[in-house]
């Protein structure tokens, strides 16, 4: 047998080429070892990651043809790449398919992995790294799964505004709690090793090295048969579906309503109705995946997974940075410490009082456990991590990252006394959120190798950075920030400097108009109900109070000192609260008590007929003056940074899309009308008039 070794497999080690007279297409490698074993190994032509598009499983057709007729003792299913098991669909075909396309193109891929699953002989499917959508649908198409520790499974498709559809809805609600296996699909979370062991999901979780152990187990028989539980059983009568049905359906339009989610609404129909026959669910799902295929949710959620890697894209790249110091372990350095020392960065953090450095160390261990990191794993990481009260890490440091006080004055004596100790190629970055970055620069001997590198809040959570250039910063310093923000897996946003940049521009427009409802006696829970129902993660109130009103406030404020248009009037009555100490979630209280937790959002009165667009259509306006203003690239990148940055409604495709989407001509119309109405805050930018 001739062919590439398939090195993922590391012990096994096996010279894997084509079965006899199949035409490789290059996307699977096949081999069956002395053990009688046929190992099909998945290899994605072209890319670092594998997908399960139509050429690969054409392909995997033609394997199983050859091993229905040879009958090996055995067959696994595994990855031969590094990156993992399979990322899901290749969702670059989605796109560019029609309804009746999609049906046909299920149909084939369902009837693959059907035969597989009708192979007289075991079948074993090995994961390493993540098995998501499609690449999951193929694992579950075999009779056992091996997760390899650190793996996980999961059903992403809801974010793309789709459901399972290679047969993952029937496939994992016949193999695990129903009710569980319905969770994950409508959740979209992914479950790591040891959830999906004990859900049933997978089999064993393992290290590699006892991988042909396993498969070994396997192929003669030997592992255990599953029990079904009661609630299985129960759940295999109508009147058990349509009960856990309903249940679903409630919680499910309090997360994503049906108007602008349709798909997790068509997952509970379909298993309510087909739930207790695989044949006709099969059926129901693939015509369902197709209908939603064609609907605007997920052709705008499709077209955000694209902005994604675009904006991923901009973060290749050598950054040269392995040493990081942070200065500052406020709430935002400890963080940024904490996770670029979980990618594998050495990092020092600075901080002038002590208690901080001690509050970092205890935050760190929990960042850890919110990444699902192993023990071993946490220890390396905050090995990697070393508080430094007295900056001996500034020198050696190829990155410094200034989170002080959001003060210039102080930012600057920081800064004086960073520069005077960092080594000579190193870059300088503020984390500022509304400070003016050339104005900072100003005060320093290499303003060419300072930049802005804003963090939103919670880092750990928050996908986007803003890469902020001035006029002097080097472009080979925003290249290695971008290539950093890479390295963190984050996405950077290349932005110049503007007051607030581009995403504290957009949005405060929006927080500050809220409280101008507030003030003008609309209830908060209107206002945030009007923002929900337009589908924003939460209301500006809300959000306010999570950003804590005195950073609102203070970004406000200088939006207003620094931007040569009107902004909305701060209320007064938000400083006193302020100054009161009542800040928001971070003090038990701001508009709301936090003091028991996340409020919940009651039921309010309707609000005014304009609330939605007075709060909304100002993001529109000020992106529209950042694009104007060469502050952002392009619709893209503004869309992309909107949606990873602040959540906006991702199903209406970002700001500028929705723009388009509802017409910019009435857009403009219609901040013409609000401005005549309520101000000339609304009045439209100069710049609509250059987008047709
Ligand atoms: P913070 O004021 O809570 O913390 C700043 C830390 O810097 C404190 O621990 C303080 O002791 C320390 N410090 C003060 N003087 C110092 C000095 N001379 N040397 C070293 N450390 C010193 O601020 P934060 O909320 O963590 O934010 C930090 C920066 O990030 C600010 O510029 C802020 O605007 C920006 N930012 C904040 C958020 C947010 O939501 N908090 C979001 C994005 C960006």
């Amino acid at each position: 047998m001739t062919g590439p070794v398939l090195s993922y497999l590391g012990e096994t080690r096996l010279e894997l080429g084509p079965l006899d007279g199949v035409e490789p297409t290059g996307n699977w490698r096949v081999a069956t070892d002395a053990a009688g074993i046929t190992w099909l190994g998945l290899d994605k032509a072209g890319s670092g990651t594998n997908t399960i598009s139509e050429d690969v499983l054409r392909e995997l057709a033609d394997h199983v043809e050859r091993i229905e007729t040879k009958r090996p003792r055995a067959v696994v299913i595994r990855s031969t790449k590094s990156s993992g098991f399979a990322a899901g669909a290749d969702i670059g075909g989605f796109s560019d398919l029609e309804a009746g396309g999609a049906e046909e193109l299920l149909r084939q891929g369902h009837d693959v992995l059907d035969r597989i699953e009708r192979l007289p002989c075991p079948t074993v499917a090995v994961i390493h790294g993540q098995a998501l959508g499609g690449g999951f649908e193929l694992a579950l198409a075999c009779d056992r799964r091996i997760l390899i520790t650190g793996g996980a499974v999961g059903f992403p498709e809801v974010r793309l505004g789709l459901h399972p559809g290679l047969g993952g809805t029937f496939r994992l609600t016949g193999l695990i709690d129903p009710t569980e296996a319905m969770s994950l699909m409508l959740t979209g979370k992914t479950a790591h090793a040891g959830k999906a062991r004990k859900l049933g999901i997978v089999d064993v979780v393992t290290e590699e090295r006892h991988v042909a152990a396993a498969v070994e187990t396997f192929a003669q028989g030997d592992a255990p048969d599953r029990a079904t539980g009661w609630k299985a059983r129960a759940m295999n009568l109508k009147q058990g579906r349509q009960l856990a049905a309903r249940q679903m359906r409630s919680k499910t339009a309090k997360q994503a309503p049906q108007d602008h989610f349709p798909a997790p609404h068509a997952l509970i129909d379909l298993w309510e109705e087909y739930g207790d026959d695989p044949n006709a669910m099969q059926k129901a799902e693939i015509a369902s995946f197709a209908r939603l295929l064609e609907g605007d949710t997920a052709q705008n959620l499709i077209r955000v997974f694209f902005l994604n890697q675009s904006l991923k894209a901009a973060g290749r790249g050598d950054s040269g940075i392995s040493r990081v110091h942070v200065t500052g372990a406020g709430p935002m350095g400890r963080d940024i410490a904490a996770w670029a020392a979980i990618k594998g960065h050495h990092v020092t953090l600075g901080d002038v009082d002590a208690s901080a450095l001690g509050a970092a160390v205890k935050s760190s261990r929990r960042t850890c456990e919110g990444a699902h990191l192993s023990p071993a794993q946490t220890r390396d990481a905050l090995d990697r991590l070393m508080p430094d009260p007295r900056g001996y890490g500034v020198p050696r440091a190829d990155l410094v990252i200034e989170a002080g006080p959001e003060d210039p004055d102080l930012k600057a004596k920081i800064h004086a006394d960073l520069v005077a100790r960092m080594k000579p190629n190193a870059i300088l970055a503020s984390n500022t959120s509304s400070l003016g970055l050339a104005s900072l620069a100003d005060a320093l001997p290499s303003p060419q190798r300072f930049a802005g590198l804003h963090f939103f809040n919670p880092v750990p959570k928050m996908q986007l950075v803003e890469v902020v250039s001035h006029d002097r910063t080097d472009a080979d310093v925003t290249d290695r920030l971008a290539a950093f923000c890479g390295t963190l897996g984050k996405l950077p946003a290349r932005v110049r400097d503007y007051p607030g940049f581009l995403v504290n521009r957009a949005l405060t427009p929006y927080l500050m108009e809220a409280m101008m409802l507030v003030d003008e006696g609309v209830d908060k829970e209107t206002v945030d109900g009007a923002a929900i129902r337009f589908g924003m993660p939460m209301g500006p109130v809300t959000l306010a109070d999570q950003i804590g009103l005195d950073i609102c406030l203070h970004v406000a404020e200088s939006l207003r000192a620094n931007l040569d248009k009107p902004m909305a009037e701060i209320p007064g009555w938000l400083r006193e609260k302020v100054d009161k100490g009542e800040t928001g979630r971070k003090a038990g209280k701001g508009f709301y008590d936090w003091s028991q937790g996340t409020p919940e959002p009651g039921d309010a009165p309707e609000g005014p007929a304009d609330l939605t667009d007075r709060l909304i259509l100002p993001i529109l306006d000020a992106c529209v003056e950042c694009l104007r203003r060469d502050v952002a690239t392009d619709e893209d990148q503004v869309d992309g940074a909107m949606i990873f940055a602040t959540g906006f409604a991702p199903f209406r495709g970002g700001p500028m899309h929705y723009a388009r989407t509802r017409g910019t001509g009435e857009v403009k119309a219609r901040l013409e009308a609000l401005a005549e109405a309520h101000g000339n805050r609304f009045a439209p930018d100069d710049g609509w008039s250059s987008i047709d």
